[in-house]
């Protein structure tokens, strides 16, 4: 939710016009009476600051139960004293929310929404005629009132947080969901409480406010738990499901992509950084995210084992959070910006061993609770599986697609690019195709001469040597045996042919160099080649007439025609 700054600056300036002059008012209005009972104004602000302390905080808005000290209040010391008590609140609990500067806009916030709601409340309680102060408790009637009070108050908190939630974080979401159940099923429970814990005080001084005190403070404690733990059920569920989604993706990069965008999303980040473990004592950064969202270069130098947060994490094999800044600056080795102060790094570990460190980092301080530790854990472990299924696969199709000796493409990986290939030239993106085929010239004689071994030698040099020359223009591939192809899109016949010529000589006149030879030395071997070309749509109008044509061209035009030599298609 972001907040523009013109809207902070209204903000700012509606509070300076509306709660100074407003407590002023109130003071003189509805004069405190408070005379030699400054101990227990003390006790119950003290009362007010744990309960504020201790807010709940329900799909981002903090929820605490501070109603039922905040009526006690009201009807013991009147309206002005409430008002006070109640911007005293504001400012524990948005201390103990730890905003962060720029939602420093949120206390004059939270004041004008507090004084509105204590001022109408109070204003409406004391024009029916109600009373405030110690004699109250001597007259029934006085709880109707207290009754109307209590609910005009839950009802003007809940009008003001709707309107700001529209207006100021225009939020599309409802605010009458789940948390407006919480808050009323609180209210009604909180009511009774707050007038009983009015007439304790009224019989028995501040000694029952401790008592009931107490209990208060648990039943605070029990709904925060009861909060977190749901929290961190909804954390697991979303980890499940990021699981399955990394589980999907099957190539390296998608995984990270999405481990990273996920971490993001759902933890407040904002530096995050994936390490891999690329050598027994190195780590390289593999990604890096600065601001939330801005992806960096990730050639930083690599870390050490046991250097920095990150090596000490490898070392360890063990997950660490720093709260703030002064438990890690003196580790650090400059990779984390000065700004951040709260840190959470996992190792991300497969079969027992380290593989890589995730480090999160965000600028406030105590960003990260211990339970986020853990489902960065889990989530580490998902990701450690996913990376290496996408690594297999990559490899896996790397494989599929290349030919084991040579380690140029293969025919598979040919066939899908011609047939792709011809699709362009169907729909016009392209205008020509050509297709040349080389065949070696005599091999089996070269191996029967040289031996099996010394052919494959030869065989990866001309893979080499045709890649090289080829370069960008096209895709070799091994078409198998001792033929090879190569695909020229937008490449006419003539320049095919010439390229073709370039190519026969590229073979004729530079000799192969056997390492292995059967006698153990150095020898130089002298080959030729035989080659066809045939180009798309003037020589065939589907990939197979062109492989078909090309080889036609090759062996009729080349081969039989006396060897070494590059021949064209032609349908006569
Ligand atoms: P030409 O093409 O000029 O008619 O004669 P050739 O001897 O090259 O013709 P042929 O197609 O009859 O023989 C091809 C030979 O290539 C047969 C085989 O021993 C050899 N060959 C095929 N694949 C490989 C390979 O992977 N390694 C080696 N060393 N030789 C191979
Ligand atoms: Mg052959
Ligand atoms: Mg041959």
């Amino acid at each position: 939710m972001v907040v523009n700054a013109r809207t902070k600056k209204v903000i700012v300036l509606i509070w300076l016009l509306i709660v100074p002059a407003g407590m002023w008012f109130t003071y003189h209005t509805y004069p405190p009476n408070v005379s030699g009972r400054w101990l227990d104004l003390i006790a119950f602000l003290l009362l007010t600051s744990v309960v504020a302390s201790m807010p709940m905080v329900i799909n981002n808005t903090p929820i605490f139960l501070i109603q039922w000290v905040s009526i006690a209040t009201f009807l013991s010391f009147g309206l002005f004293v409430e008002i006070v008590f109640a911007q005293a609140a504001v400012i524990v609990l948005l201390l103990k929310l730890r905003i962060q500067k720029e939602q420093l806009f949120r206390l004059p916030l939270n004041f004008i929404m507090f004084f509105l709601v204590s001022f109408i409340s109070g204003a409406v309680y004391y024009l029916l005629g109600g009373k405030t102060g110690p004699e109250l408790i001597n007259n029934p009637s006085a709880i109707w009132l207290a009754t109307v009070y209590a609910f005009l108050n839950y009802f003007l908190n809940q009008v003001i947080l709707s309107v700001y939630l529209y207006f100021i974080y225009k939020s599309k979401e409802s605010y009458f969901g789940k948390d407006f159940i919480v808050e009323t099923i609180t209210t009604i429970i909180t009511l009774p409480l707050g007038m009983v814990l009015y007439m304790l005080y009224n019989q028995g001084g501040i000694l029952p406010l401790l008592l009931v005190g107490i209990p208060f403070v648990s039943l605070s404690i029990i709904f925060k738990l009861y909060y977190s733990s749901e929290q961190v059920n909804e954390y697991l569920q979303q980890a499940a499901e990021i699981g399955h989604q990394m589980a999907e993706r099957l190539e390296v990069n998608g995984v990270i992509d999405l481990f990273i965008r996920k971490l993001s999303e759902m933890l407040p980040v904002d530096y995050a950084y994936i390490f891999e473990v690329v050598n027994e004592d190195e780590l390289q950064l593999t990604r890096r995210i600065e601001g939330g969202c801005k992806e960096l270069p990730a050639n930083m130098p690599r870390i050490k084992k046991s250097e920095g947060i990150s090596g000490f994490v490898w070392s360890k094999g063990k997950a660490h959070l720093y709260s703030t800044g002064k438990h890690w600056k003196r580790y650090s080795e400059g990779y984390i910006p000065d700004e951040s102060e709260s840190i959470l790094a996992v190792p991300i570990v497969r079969n027992k061993r380290v593989i890589g460190v995730v480090m999160l980092a965000s600028k406030r301080k105590r960003a990260y609770e211990k339970y986020q530790l853990m489902i960065v854990d889990i989530l580490c472990s998902y990701f450690a599986v996913a990376m290496e299924n996408a690594k297999h696969y990559e490899i896996t199709k790397i494989q599929s697609e290349h030919c084991a000796l040579t380690k140029i493409y293969n025919y598979r990986y040919f066939e899908k690019i011609l047939t792709e290939e011809f699709n362009k030239l169907f729909h016009f993106e392209r205008k020509v195709l050509s297709l040349i085929i080389l065949d070696i010239d005599h091999f089996k004689a070269v191996n029967d001469t040289y031996g099996h071994q010394s052919g494959n030698e030869i065989l990866i040099e001309l893979a080499d040597r045709l890649s090289k020359i080829v370069g960008s223009r096209g895709t070799v591939a091994r078409y198998g045996g001792e033929e090879f192809v190569i695909l020229l899109p937008d490449m006419n016949k003539k320049e095919a042919y010439q390229l073709a010529e370039l190519i026969r000589q590229a073979i004729a006149n530079w000799p192969f160099t056997l390492q292995q030879s059967l006698e153990l030395t150095q020898h130089q071997v002298k080959i030729t080649a035989s080659i066809g070309v045939a180009t798309a749509p003037e020589d065939a109008e589907d990939p197979l007439a062109l492989v078909r044509h090309a080889d036609r061209a090759l062996y009729i035009g080349a081969k039989r025609a006396g060897r070494n030599r590059v021949a064209e298609y032609s349908s006569c």
